[in-house]
């Protein structure tokens, strides 16, 4: 799928420095991370100043999309074409460790850098707010009420290349230092992972509408 193979950073700035044995550059890895989350953070300079915005994001072989409403500062920055950084992360457990120093964290993460474009191809933009709408509760697009072209028009969507990345990944249980492993103080993990609760119908449904399987049965891929 990816035209680079990538085993090592494309750019000095992706280079993971601290810890660095936990870094991935393997676009199977990122494409995973990428569709797990349901959400990325977009990092952006605005007059001057860092700001980093929370936001829904989708993936399609080897581009990113991300949506919103024209006004949105975000989205307006991106028409500059200037450079933007996009981040996502899974925390999957908490790392208990016996020092105070070593607790930490499992998570699987993932940075990307690089100048975002509008989509402005009709063709392009329908597939990217499919492709959003599902990455969310995946079979809702088909199911859902079509976009109408004022909405469609009313919505703008910038696509951004994936292929300045990195991705980090820490897994297994703590890392105390060898002397404190002797120590009476429970060590471990605690596991964490989106779960869903049962799905509660929206008490304005007009009529007996059941509610689909990817509902019922929603979890993250
Ligand atoms: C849930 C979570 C909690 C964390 N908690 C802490 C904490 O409390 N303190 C702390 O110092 N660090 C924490 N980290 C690690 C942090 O994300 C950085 O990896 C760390 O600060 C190392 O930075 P650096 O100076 O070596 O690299 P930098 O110079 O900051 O980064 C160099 C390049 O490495 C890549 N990179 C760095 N970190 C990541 C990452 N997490 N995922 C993907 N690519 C990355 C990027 O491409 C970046 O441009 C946490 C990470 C996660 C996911």
């Amino acid at each position: 799928m990816y035209a680079l193979v990538m085993s090592e950073p494309s750019s000095s700035r992706t280079k993971v420095r601290r810890l660095a044995e936990r870094a991935s550059y393997d676009p199977a890895t990122i494409t995973t991370i990428l569709d797990e989350a349901l959400i990325c953070h977009v990092g952006f300079v605005d007059d001057g100043a860092p700001v980093v915005i929370p936001t829904i994001h989708a993936r399609i072989g080897e581009t990113l999309y991300l949506h919103g409403s024209p006004a949105s500062r975000m989205l307006r920055s991106m028409r500059s074409g200037a450079e933007i950084s996009v981040n996502v992360t899974l925390v999957d457990g908490l790392v208990v460790a016996r020092a105070a120093f070593h607790n930490s964290m499992n998570y699987r993460s993932v940075v990307l850098f690089g100048s975002p474009r509008i989509v402005d191809d009709a063709t392009e933009k329908w597939a990217a707010l499919e492709a959003i709408t599902d990455h969310v509760i995946p079979g809702r697009w088909a199911d859902s009420r079509p976009m109408t072209e004022k909405e469609f028009k009313g919505t703008l969507v910038a696509a951004l290349p994936i292929d300045e990345v990195s991705a980090k990944v820490r897994s297994g249980g703590p890392s105390d230092d060898e002397e404190d492993y002797d120590l009476p103080i429970w060590a471990g993990v605690i596991p964490l992972q989106i779960r869903p609760s049962a799905p509660v119908a929206d008490s304005l449904l007009t009529s007996e509408v059941p509610a689909p399987d990817y509902v019922v049965d929603y979890r993250r891929p």
